[in-house]
Parts: C-alpha cells; structure tokens; sequence
C-alpha cells in the first residue's frame, strides 16, 4: 500500500512506516501520525475487509502529516485529499470497481450528513463557518467524501496525468507546511496558467 502511494504521489519522507494496535477504548479505526499510525483492534475483522482504514491512513503520510490544514475549516484539505488518494491506491491493489463502490458508498454517508445539518448549513460545505464552536461540532464525512468529490471534479476537468502532476507539485510546494484552502487555489490557478502557457 505504502509502495503504491509512492508511486502515485511523491516519495514518502517519515523513514519507516508502523502500525500500532492500540486497546479497544481507543476511540477512532485509525488516527494517522507522522511515522506511526494508531489502529483500533476493532478493524482487524479476519476477512481484512477494514484494510481500506490502513491504506487511509499511510497516505496521510502525504496529506495531513506532510501537507497539513492550517485550522479545522480547511479540515478537507487533509481528509478529502487523502480519500482521493486512498481510493487511487485502492484501484490499483483491488480494482477500478473496488474504489467507485467505496465512492458510492460515501456518497450515501455524505447525503445523509449534508441532509442533516441542511443543505444550506456552513456544515454543509467544505469550509464551515465554525463561529467560536467546538470544530469538534462539525467533523462528518463531508470533508471526507465532499472533497473527495471536489477532486475528481478537479481531475475531470484537467485529465488523470496531469492532475496527478499538479498534486504532486502541490505536495511538494507545502511540504511540512500548514495550509488554508486560499493556498490549494493559487497553486491551481498558477499551475493550470503555466500548463496552458507550455502548451501554445
Ligand atoms: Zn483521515
């Protein structure tokens, strides 16, 4: 998995790489760290269909420990980019189906958390208006799987090489830096005026 995430992002900076199973008061699946990742005993189900929640996290090697939101509005910065990654490395190792099933299968979760806090709720969206609240309130898996969608919008628009190049880039310009999404923009924005210069 770590081997596949390398060669679809960028060479992994963290040495090596370790799990650590921890009790099972241990309140998340995972929780991602620089160089270790923290699993609950509870994804570990025989049938290793709770893999995915690994695969999640060792590409939070990339976004999230290398590349880090700033504050928890730009909390999809972390979390969407590293869907989007996990489901790349996903493809490769089980299938192109395999990860459009997770997306579909997040996209029912996102339809549900979205339904609940409104549609129009800051919540909603992939900056919250967090207003002087616990960021704590507005953790679902919007970040998640809405910035995953906003990527594959992304790519769509630019093609599968390219993107993948621009993520790169992007990964590696805010290389253990902390960034808002004003950041991500201007880095497209100059990265789409660059590409469309080299190509006339
Ligand atoms: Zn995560």
């Amino acid at each position: 998995m770590l081997d596949e995430a390398e060669k679809y992002l960028t060479p992994y900076i963290w040495g090596n790489y370790t799990v650590l199973v921890l009790p099972p008061s241990f309140p998340y699946g995972g929780m991602e760290n620089p160089l270790l990742t923290f699993a609950s005993p509870t994804i570990i189900v025989g049938d290793k269909s709770q893999v995915y929640v690994a695969t999640h996290e060792i590409c939070h090697s990339w976004t999230g420990n290398d590349v880090t939101c700033q504050n928890w509005e730009n909390m999809w910065l972390n979390e969407g980019f590293t869907v989007f990654e996990e489901r790349k490395v996903s493809g490769k190792l089980h299938g192109a189906n395999f990860a459009k099933v997770e997306a579909l299968l997040g996209n029912q979760s996102l339809w549900s958390d979205m339904s609940n806090y409104g549609l129009n709720n800051s919540y909603s969206s992939l900056h919250p208006n967090l207003d002087g609240h616990t960021p704590d309130d507005s953790f679902s898996i919007v970040p998640y799987d809405k910035g995953f969608q906003f990527l594959v919008y992304l790519e769509s628009l630019m093609g599968e090489n390219t993107f993948q190049d621009f993520l790169r880039t992007y990964i590696l310009k805010y290389s253990r830096d902390s960034v808002r999404y004003e950041d991500l923009k201007k880095t497209w924005e100059d990265y789409v005026v660059a590409n469309t210069t080299n190509a006339t």
